[in-house]
């Protein structure tokens, strides 16, 4: 069995982020995981483009101003400027956010699947293999802790990509009775996620995007208690899911993993997540049944308080208070 200070499960961007603040912070570490996320598109709030610029040395990402929400007619609803408060918001695509992190990672890798997790710190291979983490497992992937207050979507999504937009600057959500669709711009092309009614939204793009041979998704949210169990810390996806048209999911995650190396306290952390996961959840509801509902939630959160909110830069974390 093999020993080393961190063991970090999964292969996807997080696990990577997570194997690179270990190595930074002078831990052996080791990774273990089997196959590669899917593509999809991902938003980038000012909190994490700050930890990953201060980790990586590097802003990521296509800048975009905000974002503007319009009705079934195309008529606009909402136009909430994250610029207005100083606030980046950067769109990229999932694959290009893994390339970027792989190649500032030299943190062994080992290909495999993770069948046991112990709260000593005892990680167990399928094949048999065995790693022991002296400090900590930095989990994420999904499955070794139970999920809780569970809310499953009876909508179902497709996302996809395309190669123009007519608004290269804003991500643009069509959110009304029995219609979503959000619109993410990366500078050439952008990504699509949407449910319900696909009308609105081909009238937006001009055309079909395509959208029968986009991905199917079935999506459910939820958010786990106990982050922690002895040795293991269950981050991002293995704690809780968060709908991606919040645009919170690796956002709060990569906040995690931070906080976890830098020695801070989880409860914040967990309270964020169960805010964001509400959040989630009213928006979801208000989609074809209440107006009033979708209405309020927009603006609850389009002013300096709940745009902070949303960018992850609201929280009193101890070590950003230096
Ligand atoms: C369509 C869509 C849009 C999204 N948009 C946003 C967004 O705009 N902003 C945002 O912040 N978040 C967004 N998210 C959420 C975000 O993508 C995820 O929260 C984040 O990527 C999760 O981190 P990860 O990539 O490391 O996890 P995952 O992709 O879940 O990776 C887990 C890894 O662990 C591996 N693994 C799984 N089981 C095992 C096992 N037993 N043993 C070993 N390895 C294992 C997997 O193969 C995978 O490599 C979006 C999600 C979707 C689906």
């Amino acid at each position: 069995m093999k020993e080393t200070d961190v063991v970090i499960v999964g292969r996807g961007a997080l696990a990577i982020f997570a194997s690179i603040v270990a190595r930074r912070r002078g831990l052996d570490a080791v990774r273990v995981g089997t196959g590669l996320p899917f593509e999809r598109f991902l938003l980038l709030h000012e909190n994490a483009l700050r930890i990953l610029e201060r980790t990586c040395g590097e802003v990521v990402g296509h800048p975009l101003k905000g974002i503007r929400v319009l009705d079934r007619g195309l008529d606009l609803l909402r136009d909430m400027s994250f610029s207005r408060y100083g606030l980046r918001l950067h769109a990229m695509r999932y694959s290009a956010l893994l390339s970027f992190l792989r190649e500032r990672d030299d943190t062994p890798e080992v290909e495999g699947r993770v069948v046991v997790l112990e709260g000593d710190g005892l990680v167990r291979m399928e094949d048999g293999g065995a790693f022991r983490a002296r400090r900590m497992v930095v989990n994420t992937a999904a499955g070794f802790a139970a999920p809780r207050l569970r809310f499953r979507h009876r909508k179902v999504f497709r996302t996809g990509f395309v190669d123009h937009c007519p608004d290269p600057d804003r991500v643009v959500q069509i959110n009304d009775a029995g219609t979503y669709a959000a619109i993410v711009p990366f500078g050439r092309g952008a990504a699509i996620a949407c449910s319900g009614d696909p009308a609105p939204l081909v009238r937006f793009l001009g055309g079909d995007p395509g959208l029968s041979d986009f991905r199917e998704l079935h999506l459910e949210t939820w958010c786990g208690t106990g982050m922690r169990q002895g040795r293991i810390f269950h981050v991002g996806e293995a704690m809780r899911r968060v709908h991606p048209h919040t645009g919170q999911g690796l956002n709060r995650a990569l906040d995690t993993v931070d906080a976890i190396f830098a020695g801070d306290e989880l409860f914040r952390e967990r309270v964020y997540d169960c805010l964001m996961w509400a959040g989630g959840v009213m928006l979801d509801l208000s989609w074809g049944t209440s107006p009033l509902l979708r209405d309020l939630s927009y603006a609850v959160l389009d002013n300096a308080p709940g745009m902070k909110l949303l960018s992850g830069t609201m929280w009193w974390r101890r070590s950003r208070a230096s």
